[in-house]
């Protein structure tokens, strides 16, 4: 069964000993089937590797106490038959495990393998963490102008010697001819950064099971992940929760954040949702109640201000105020968004010299007779009474349009309707920007409608997520006719208008 011998290397070019870590395990695995956590492994094959050199060959057939389907046994050429009285798992393990602990494990399809011998070894009670040297990563980096990565595909690209073709130690020896071939062709400058991409990191987390990596579906929704002493660490959202949890700790993610992240990353949360309006708008409930370590762009920091008008039609002066202050519906005579009051008066003083407008008059000049503008000629002289005080605010009122907010484009409350291809529905309902909340039903829809008497606050999360997801769905929109409030019914029935209505939003 054990099939160990002298090293061989197939017509491979010597490698140099910097290009690759010094300790690596080339290896496959044919297995039962493609689930980690339900398939059982049948054959290990692997090089060991010691300064580009391999060092030693070994293979070894696995008993997996599970039948093997017909498929697999076609696919692979391993029958029951043969592996009955091949070793079990628990025979090999511990043997395997020294092979591979403290090397940096090389394979096509990296995850694949890292999940089986991971959720293999863990029945052991061996906890198996190494870094994973992608060889399909590899290839898509250092030929990117071919669309086939595929083991089959690099055989033909590169003449690789393919025999024993889908038993383990045959597509090991082919994986390491391909590894040396594209060392061999391209230049250790370019090789290197390459390489230290793809080893990055470990696949997962090393604190996370990874059966609940594994219990994610790949339908929209709302993450979490928890550190010790289940502290939140993060939040995030997705249309496809398993692609994107994964992709926090792919290796080809550097990112220092998503590094520390899979440090930290004891336990994983999901929350599944009817679509992507409902993920953005659970996100921003979750990000707020628990204020994750991680999560900075939801998190509010800062109080935000805006710029109103003085209503009074004489008058040009204008008033920095906490958005806080502000009632949805005078949304309509408030304009910008700013981080602080000065953000907000630095603003007024660009449009004043772009528009050539009075400084005193808007209030932010002090001191008598003229002011500094007008010695310079950029006020046209509101400040002395040469320019009409209706002439001067119906010019600031222009300029200040282009920071308008939009005005909410429906009659009413209203409810958008989202499907899954799961069929989950939910309909979330919004007055004035202002989330009232989302129903699975119409008892639930009874009651956020019934509760939302109350006058609304402006909610900024909500006036930011629905703009954008109106101009997004531009005529895709399954808007529900809330019966009982003031008429659902839209004002800006072709898309356009409402397109106009959304465009040119706050970007803070
Ligand atoms: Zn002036």
């Amino acid at each position: 069964m054990f099939d160990s011998g002298p090293a061989v290397q197939p017509g491979a070019p010597p490698l140099s000993a910097s290009q690759l870590p010094a300790y690596c395990v080339v290896l496959d695995l044919e297995t039962t089937g493609t689930s980690p956590t339900h398939n059982r492994i049948i054959e290990v094959g692997l090089c060991e590797i010691e300064n580009g050199q391999v060092v030693e060959e070994w293979s070894s057939l696995v008993n997996p106490q599970v039948p093997i389907s017909p498929f697999i046994a076609q696919y692979t050429g391993i029958s029951n038959e043969l592996v009955a009285d091949a070793p079990l798992f628990d025979e090999i393990g511990e043997d395997l495990y020294n092979r591979l602990r403290g090397k940096v494990l090389i394979a096509h399809n990296a995850r694949f393998d890292y999940g089986f011998l991971k959720n293999e070894f863990a029945r052991l009670g061996f906890d198996y963490q190494e870094k994973t040297l992608c060889t399909l990563k590899l290839s898509r980096r250092l030929y990117p102008e071919h669309r086939r990565h595929g083991l089959d595909a690099l055989i033909e690209r590169h003449g690789l010697s393919s025999q024993a073709r889908h038993r383990a130690l045959g597509d090991v020896r082919m994986t390491w001819e391909f590894v040396c071939k594209a060392l061999a062709e391209h230049q250790p400058e370019t090789v290197a950064p390459v390489l230290a991409k793809i080893l990055g990191r470990p696949s997962l987390p090393p604190n996370l099971p990874p059966e609940e990596i594994e219990a994610l579906p790949s339908a929209p929704g709302v993450y979490l992940f928890f550190g010790e002493n289940d502290t939140a660490l993060y939040v995030g959202k997705s249309v496809d929760l398993r692609t994107r949890v994964l992709s926090h700790f792919s290796g080809d993610h550097r990112r220092h954040k998503d590094m520390r992240l899979s440090q930290q990353i004891h336990r994983l949360e999901f929350i599944e949702t009817a679509g992507e309006l409902g993920a953005l708008l659970l996100e921003a409930r979750l990000v707020k109640e628990l204020s994750p370590v991680h999560n900075r762009r939801l998190r509010r920091t800062r109080e935000l201000h805006i710029l109103r008008l003085a209503p009074d039609p004489s008058q040009g002066t204008i008033e920095i105020l906490s958005l806080t202050h502000v009632a949805p519906k005078d949304l309509a005579h408030i304009h910008g968004l700013f981080r602080s009051p000065r953000e907000a008066q630095k603003a007024l003083r660009e449009i004043a010299s772009e528009h050539n407008l009075c400084l005193k008059v808007m209030g932010l000049e002090k001191g008598r007779g003229a002011c500094f503008a007008y010695q310079l000629k950029k006020c046209r002289g509101a400040c002395l009474g040469e320019e009409p005080p209706a002439l001067h605010r119906a010019r600031l009122q222009m300029a200040l349009s282009a920071l308008k907010l939009r005005t909410w484009p429906f009659a009413g409350t209203v409810g958008f309707r989202e499907r899954s291809a799961t069929g989950r529905t939910a309909v979330h309902v919004f007055d004035q920007w202002c989330h009232l909340g989302t129903a699975q039903d119409e008892t639930e829809l009874a009651d956020i409608l019934e509760c939302s008497s109350e006058p609304l606050g402006f909610d900024l999360d909500g006036y930011k997520i629905l703009c954008r997801y109106l101009e997004k769905k531009h005529g895709k929109l399954d808007v529900v006719p809330l019966a009982g409030k003031t008429a659902a019914k839209l004002i800006a029935e072709d898309e356009t208008a409402i397109r106009l209505e959304t465009d040119g939003l706050c970007s803070c």
